[in-house]
């Protein structure tokens, strides 16, 4: 079952934190990373991603680490919106497939809305192109408070 069972570490999220795969990273501190999510929904579509954690999703995170991933969270959506400019903003998470999870490694979801763009499905949307979302995270990571 999706929602409840054992970590597996092969996940491709595990592997960015291990440095074993890629990604856009727009930052990381001791407790997350944040990279730009590769098949985004909206234009500046990111993923905050806590680190040293084998949390499948969020009922099994460790509930004195939730102030951390959430105040990046906040500071990354912020960020977001100073760089991006848009209408609103998504902030989400998925437990389980059926509930849209597909990776199975603790993830916060920031999707930019703009009006009149419909957002691409989950799962659905086109692969990115590298240099628009190395430009995306370039602003979004200049747009951080320190
Ligand atoms: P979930 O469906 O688990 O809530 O979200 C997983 C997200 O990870 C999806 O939005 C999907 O587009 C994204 N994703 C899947 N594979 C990769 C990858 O290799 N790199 C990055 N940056 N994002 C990925």
């Amino acid at each position: 079952m999706s929602l409840v069972g054992d970590y597996d570490g092969n996940n491709i999220f595990a592997k960015i934190l291990r440095g074993e795969a890629p990604c856009v990273k727009i930052f990381e501190n001791d407790e997350v990373i944040a990279f730009m999510d590769i098949f985004p929904q909206s234009q500046g579509h990111c993923l905050v991603v806590p680190k040293n954690t084998q949390a499948r999703n969020l009922t099994d995170f460790a509930p004195e680490r939730l102030g951390a991933l959430f105040a990046a969270t906040q500071k990354l959506t912020k960020a977001i919106i100073s760089a991006l400019n848009p209408d609103g903003v998504i902030v989400t998470q998925f437990n389980g497939a059926p509930a849209g999870q597909t990776i199975f490694h603790l993830h916060v979801h920031i999707i930019p809305r703009y009006e009149n763009l419909p957002l691409q499905r989950h799962h659905e949307g086109k692969p990115a192109d590298i240099d628009t979302l190395r430009e995306q995270a370039k602003r979004i990571a200049g747009a951080l408070e320190n």
